[in-house]
């Protein structure tokens, strides 16, 4: 039920007269000024990670807030328009989200989309004027990513990737343990995320809409994982679909693997499915190995090290990847996860695709360099 239509409602059934005459109005319909909240971010898709994750996330940040929706026809906007007190004008539809521009309320849209409309509805919001935070994987191409970056800086709006585990402090400290060499050299990293997806209806297994399998979705964390660990750009790589169901996985991969060569020795061997299930990013070094696993999940990640395990508990990745875009936006603060980033991702994820294809192994020549430094 929309608030207003709730109010209304209220007020004609006598609920709300007795809220009202112990609050005021605005306890009822309260929700933090602008000013109060920092910037304000519209979440442009409805679906399972808007809903469980950056929605209940929004409730915890302090520099930005949920201001507005963009929804469309699987969704139930009334729903959140009542739960979480959004104003009616800040409720768009995917045909009207270009008039978010003379919207004061919303300063960021948040695209949470299947992965084929990333581009264009990040173009589309840059274009309204508005700041931009675009899921993963940031598009279905590499060309596509380039577009993005070039649109955002045209419109001089910002551009952030999705990327949670940028903020989280079980990856941090992978990525300090790794970049400053602290259990010496790393030589090989071997990183791994999977799960069971069989369900023919899911736009995931649709190569239209996913671009791509499980790689797209989940080997994209092995993939980053790798990087950030050495603080590294790989040099070359190749790839292998190892599908074990080929007759269910025909359009997109069941199963794959790839290994990425970043010189001097160093190696990872990263691998991704939708027939099994795995989630790990483990890294030799010369005097032992460090480790986590979960390594990618929103909670309940661990790790351990040769001087015994990590332990950091309960932290909300989410509002604090919104948080530090916010801050990016506000205060000039560092962003970590820049298009670029999402490009340089995509840049590697197009030739493992066209290594598995081909059989042969890809030069990274050309990689857009960009790193995460701890
Ligand atoms: P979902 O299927 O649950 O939601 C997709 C949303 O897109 C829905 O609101 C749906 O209404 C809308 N939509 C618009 N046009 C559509 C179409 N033609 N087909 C299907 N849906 C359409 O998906 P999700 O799991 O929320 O994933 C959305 C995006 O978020 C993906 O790019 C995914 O990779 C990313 N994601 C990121 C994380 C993370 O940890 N960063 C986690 C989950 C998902």
């Amino acid at each position: 039920m929309k608030r207003r239509t709730f109010l209304s409602k209220a007020i004609k059934t006598g609920i709300a007269g007795s809220v009202i005459s112990q609050f005021p109005v605005f306890n009822i319909i309260s929700k933090p000024l602008k000013s109060e909240k920092g910037l304000g971010i519209a979440l442009v898709g409805l679906g399972n990670y808007a809903t469980h994750q950056l929605a209940p996330a929004l409730q915890q940040t302090v520099n930005c807030y949920l201001a507005g929706i963009v929804t469309g026809k699987y969704d139930k906007p009334d729903e959140w328009v009542e739960k979480y007190q959004i104003d009616d004008k800040n409720v768009y539809d995917y045909t009207n989200i270009d008039n978010v521009g003379n919207n004061k309320d919303i300063d960021v849209v948040y695209i949470v989309l299947p992965n084929a409309l990333h581009a264009e509805y990040t173009i589309r919001g840059a274009q309204a004027g508005k700041h931009v935070i675009c899921e993963k994987p940031m598009a279905t191409s590499a060309e596509d990513c380039k577009k993005m970056v070039d649109s955002c800086k045209k419109a001089g709006k910002e551009l952030a990737i999705g990327y949670r585990l940028h903020y989280d402090p079980y990856n941090l400290e992978m990525m300090r343990l790794g970049q400053n060499k602290v259990y010496g050299k790393v030589s090989q990293i071997n990183a791994g995320f999977a799960f069971h997806l069989r369900n023919k209806e899911a736009w995931r297994l649709d190569k239209k809409m996913a671009g791509g399998g499980p790689l797209m979705d989940v080997g994209i964390y092995a993939l980053q994982g790798s990087i950030y660990t050495l603080g590294m750009l790989p040099k070359k790589l190749k790839a292998t679909n190892t599908t074990v169901d080929k007759d269910f996985y025909t359009d997109i991969e069941g199963t794959l693997e790839w290994e990425m060569d970043f010189g001097s020795g160093i190696k990872s061997n990263c691998y991704t499915s939708y027939e099994d299930g795995y989630n790990y990013l483990k890294a030799h070094a010369e005097e032992g190995e460090f480790e986590i696993s979960p390594a990618y999940s929103y909670d309940g990640l661990a790790g351990k090290t040769p001087k015994g395990p990590m332990n950091f508990g309960p932290f909300n990745q989410q509002a604090a990847q919104m948080d530090a875009f916010a801050k990016h936006v506000l205060e000039g603060k560092e962003n970590l996860v820049p298009g670029e980033m999402g490009w340089r991702d995509m840049f590697i994820i197009d030739r493992i695709y066209e290594s598995a294809e081909t059989g042969r192994e890809i030069s990274l020549k050309g990689i857009p360099h960009v790193l995460q430094k701890v």
